[in-house]
């Protein structure tokens, strides 16, 4: 296909997604033609190291064969059928697997063992919080109708998942439309409202978020987070503790704690599930992202049997779990992600971690040294630099500066492949990625940090 047809076609008739379209319009967009490893290759035959893993999705590399063939074999089969009033084998198997899997790795309270299917991040978010919600109202409590969730967290783009999202510039504007939620501080050292230091900072949030609670209780349905590293709201790296204090809480005030694990769950922050750094057992789990690879829209919302139970009853007692995607449990989405949770196993992904940490860790280290980073965060293979006008008073740039999308499009000639957001700059690479490609990844970001601040 002609790639001048591409580009008109593509500014003609696809609104982007998160994009300004009236600057979109004046820029020559690339096309994506091809991948291999961790490399994407674009229409015009160059090849770009992808620092952001395809938008936080890919895990084991672009292209893999084993999970190419899973996918052909499936397709030989059958490509959809439904999970409402049936079942098909690959979904089956898909629960098992995943179910084994998290009651292997959280094995501090109640295991994860009821998989709900959905398509995407945010239908797994909107599904937990219906669950949560109803697990109430099955037991009789109805005094319960507000969530609390975290300044910068990030749950998703659907209406559900915005009443609990924290971020100003995506969601503010929705507000009239949404569900009644609180929001408590969010551990965020850098800029820590309360102007503390750790340990004595991460206490203090903790006690913000008790004093909501015991304000509010009998309102509570849950606390929504994502665990020990807050994404999209800009790579935000918890305390050590607040994860583990926050369940104690939620355990004092029986309420439930829902972990959105769509960015950080299958082995990113360096084990399987960001809970298990903290020996954390949440009560709701949603996971999507790295599930498949990033080879097709898949989520699941897990959740233990004593949540499950509430809602077995008799057909007259309304305690069913009115909810189901058309695309629910698409054997071909759910034979991917066997495919891709066997590569676990087989390439010892997590295993082969540790140097690649230690490696992104030293060379941060370095950066962090530069004149106009303020603060550098890193969770195991998640890792965020952000960019500031002044090192002292920690003032960011002026938002029309754009400092981060400058960044990033100089990485772009080096062959670099990175989305910021706003101005931190974000590096989650598939965990496959060479250390050799991981070096050469972090001192092109190095080099464009200093080639566009100075
Ligand atoms: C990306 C993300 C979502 C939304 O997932 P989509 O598949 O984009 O709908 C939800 N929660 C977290 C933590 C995410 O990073």
């Amino acid at each position: 296909m002609d790639k001048r047809q591409l580009i008109e076609w593509d500014k003609k008739f696809i609104w982007h997604p998160f994009t300004q379209m009236k600057l979109w319009l004046n820029e020559e967009p690339t096309i994506f033609i091809e991948g291999k490893d961790c490399f994407l290759k674009d229409i015009d035959g160059k090849w770009y190291l992808d620092g952001v893993s395809s938008l936080w999705v890919n895990i084991h590399g672009h292209k893999r064969s084993e999970i190419d063939e899973a996918l052909k074999e499936q397709i030989d089969k059958v490509a959809h059928t439904t999970l409402l009033g049936a079942s098909n084998a690959p979904s089956i198997i898909l629960a098992k697997k995943l179910a084994d899997l998290l009651s292997k790795r959280l094995p501090w309270g109640e295991p994860l063992t009821k998989i709900f299917y959905s398509d995407n991040g945010s239908t797994a978010v909107e599904i937990a919080l219906k669950i949560a919600y109803q697990y109430w109202i099955n037991q009789g409590i109805k005094s319960k109708d507000t969530f609390i969730s975290l300044k910068e967290g990030y749950h998703g783009d659907t209406i559900g998942a915005v009443s609990v999202g924290g971020v100003e510039l995506f969601h503010e504007v929705y507000k009239p439309l949404l569900n009644k939620s609180i929001q408590a501080p969010a551990p965020y050292c850098y800029r820590c409202e309360l102007n503390l230091t750790y340990p004595i900072c991460n206490l203090a949030c903790l006690n913000e978020m008790e004093k909501i609670i015991a304000n509010n209780n009998e309102k509570i349905i849950a606390v929504i987070v994502e665990p020990l590293v807050q994404c999209a709201g800009g790579i935000i790296v918890w305390p050590q503790g607040y994860l583990k204090g926050l369940r104690q809480i939620c355990n004092r005030y029986n309420i439930l704690l829902i972990a959105d694990e769509v960015a950080t769950g299958f082995g990113r922050t360096g084990k399987m599930f960001a809970c298990e750094h903290e020996e954390v057992n949440p009560d709701i789990i949603c996971l999507s992202k790295g599930i498949t690879n990033g080879y097709m829209p898949l989520a699941i919302t897990a959740t233990n049997e004593k949540i499950f139970n509430t809602f077995l009853g008799d057909v007259d007692e309304r305690k069913t779990f009115y909810h189901g995607h058309s695309y629910t449990g698409n054997p071909l989405a759910c034979a991917a992600a066997i495919a891709n949770l066997e590569i676990f196993e087989k390439d010892r992904t997590l295993e082969h971690l540790p140097p690649k940490i230690e490696l992104i860790k030293n060379i941060l280290n370095e950066i962090a040294q530069l004149k106009h980073v303020g603060d550098v965060r890193q969770k195991g293979m998640i890792a965020g630099i952000e960019i500031v006008k002044d090192k002292i008073t920690k003032e960011p740039f002026p938002y029309r500066e754009q400092m981060g999308w400058r960044i990033v499009k100089a990485a772009r000639k080096h062959g670099v492949w990175l989305r910021p957001l706003g101005d931190i700059i974000v590096i989650i690479p598939p965990l496959i990625i060479s250390q050799e490609h991981l070096k050469r990844l972090l001192e092109v970001i190095k080099d464009c940090i200093i080639e566009v601040t100075s």
